[in-house]
């Protein structure tokens, strides 16, 4: 099995620009967008700028980032979603679950009520991405 970095991956497509996402913040170490199957209203991802395939080969300085940005998004997703509760996923090659092989957070808004739902399930509708989307942006910009 090679776990060597595919820089021809998704996400680093997302990164380049040759692919759209659904962005919801950035700075020069991170990004964070929205995922185009929800496990939860407002399931959004966030990913280092720097090639990492997932959290084996990851370094200290890209794992810490990462976090700094999930806890910000988290919080902020908290407000814009008036969620219950948050959980955060990170999945490690086939046999634990990743699908996408660059490194990524799941942030998950949660509600007391609500199960999560099947990890890459259905698709979400273009507009209902970018209003959520744009409710987190607003949340973000609010701090
Ligand atoms: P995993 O690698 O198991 O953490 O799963 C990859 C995640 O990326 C899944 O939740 C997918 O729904 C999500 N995903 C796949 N392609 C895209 C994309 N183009 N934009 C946003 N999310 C994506």
């Amino acid at each position: 099995m090679s776990t060597a970095y595919d820089s021809s991956n998704i996400f680093a497509k997302i990164i380049r620009g040759e692919l759209p996402a659904y962005k919801v913040y950035e700075d020069a170490d991170t990004l964070a967008f929205m995922d185009i199957m929800p496990r939860s209203r407002g399931h959004a991802l966030v990913i280092p700028k720097t090639p990492a395939r997932n959290i084996l080969d990851a370094n200290p300085s890209q794992l810490a980032a990462c976090l700094a940005t999930a806890q910000k998004v988290g919080r902020a997703a908290m407000k814009a979603f008036d969620a219950d509760g948050l959980t955060l996923q990170q999945f490690n090659e086939t046999a634990g679950g990743q699908v996408v092989f660059h490194l990524h957070f799941h942030v998950l808004p949660r509600w007391s009520s609500q199960k999560l739902q099947p990890h890459t399930g259905q698709m979400e509708k273009p507009e209902v991405l970018a209003a959520n989307a744009e409710k987190l942006r607003q949340a973000l910009e609010a701090g």
